[in-house]
């Protein structure tokens, strides 16, 4: 049997010879002391690249988001986010157990609200109503198929946001893949917003490792919450060597990540059972309606891990396949063919 081709998720990446290398050589301190000097240089230069003051790593996506609801809502207060976000649904309900925010949940079409599906979902203020503190986006939004918000339209929200008083944090787990498939910079995509969350150990490929971005004042409060969260670490510098180098080699390939999910979603379109719209496969994530087999999605993935292929099943309809630097065109035309053998053997 050839070797599993494993599209779970862009998570499974293993670090680079040059990552594991950087690694093994880091210059490190106790972070704890502000004395790592190699995470002490990725802080700055991530500040730089996002055209912020400040940034923070931090061990985990989760860790970030939540520090993020921390730093700018009260207890009690309302979050206006996406139903299908990850924040709401994917991080254990934290948000009600470390910040004690409320969730104002609303769908947006492929995931990406403008602004007149925020303003009406802002609390009036009386007493007796919580209070909205904030918006939280998310670019590229996962569940939704890695779907991408242009520039203005997060403008428009981040200006809309703040001028109602309120504060805005990005989940931009995938922001590397959204400025890819924009072809913009991550600067110019993130600017307006009050804490950005962004993740190296997905498409960029470390194996540890998340930035909370911000002003400085948002940074040195960010500290305690990660603080709080047993999250200050210690020789951090050998997980913030490999950052570095996923800085310089990195996003450069994750176009290659987008070209390889869009073939995959065009080889498998056709395929009965299947939907799938490949026009809507603009970053590194396929999202498939497998109803039309007849099988539940968990039953679609165990058949495909059977013929060598992981994928997920995201909800009971639904599959994803994620792209990543470690599967080639070659492998997703295999994956593809093995879906295309699936359907057709079903009777
Ligand atoms: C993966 C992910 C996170 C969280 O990352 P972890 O490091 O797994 O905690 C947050 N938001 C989105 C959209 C993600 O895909």
């Amino acid at each position: 049997m050839p070797s599993t081709i494993d599209l779970r998720s862009d998570t499974v990446t293993k670090p680079s010879p040059a990552m594991r290398q950087a690694m093994a050589e880091a210059v490190v301190g106790d972070d704890v002391y502000f004395e790592d000097p190699t995470v002490n240089r990725l802080q700055e230069q991530v500040a730089e690249l996002f055209g912020f003051e400040a940034s923070l790593f931090v061990p985990s996506g989760t860790m970030g988001n939540q520090i993020g609801l921390k730093l700018h809502s009260q207890p009690g207060q309302e979050i206006i986010v996406e139903a299908r976000s990850h924040i709401y649904n994917w991080e254990v309900g934290m948000g009600a157990a470390f910040a004690g925010v409320v969730p104002r949940l609303f769908n947006a079409e492929q995931g990406q609200p403008t602004w007149d599906d925020i303003e009406p979902l802002i609390q009036p203020k009386v007493y007796y109503r919580a209070q909205t503190a904030m918006v939280c986006l998310e670019n590229t939004h996962n569940m939704a198929g890695g779907t991408v918000m242009p520039v203005e339209t997060f403008r428009h929200i981040c200006e809309q946001t703040h001028a109602a008083g309120l504060k805005v944090h990005l989940d931009g787990a995938r922001i590397f893949n959204a400025a890819t498939a924009l072809g913009v910079s991550v600067a110019e995509l993130t600017r307006g917003a009050d804490s950005v969350m962004f993740c190296f150990s997905k498409g960029l490929g470390t194996p540890i490792g998340s930035m909370v971005v911000g002003s400085r004042e948002v940074i040195d409060r960010a500290i305690v919450y990660r603080k709080m969260l047993g999250g200050s670490l210690r020789q951090v510098g050998v997980l913030a060597a490999a950052c570095l180098v996923a800085l310089e080699e990195s996003p450069q390939n994750l176009i290659h990540d987008h070209e390889n999910a869009r073939f995959l979603a065009e080889e498998i379109a056709d395929l009965p059972g299947i939907s799938v719209d490949p026009t809507q496969v603009v970053t590194n994530i396929v999202i498939v309606d497998v109803a039309g087999t007849g099988l539940t999605s968990a039953s679609v993935c165990e058949r495909l891990a059977y013929r060598g292929v992981l994928t997920g099943p995201v909800s009971p309809t639904q599959i994803r396949f994620v792209t990543h630097r470690d599967v080639d065109r070659l492998s997703c035309k295999t994956a593809a063919q093995a879906l295309r053998r699936l359907v057709t053997e079903i009777d």
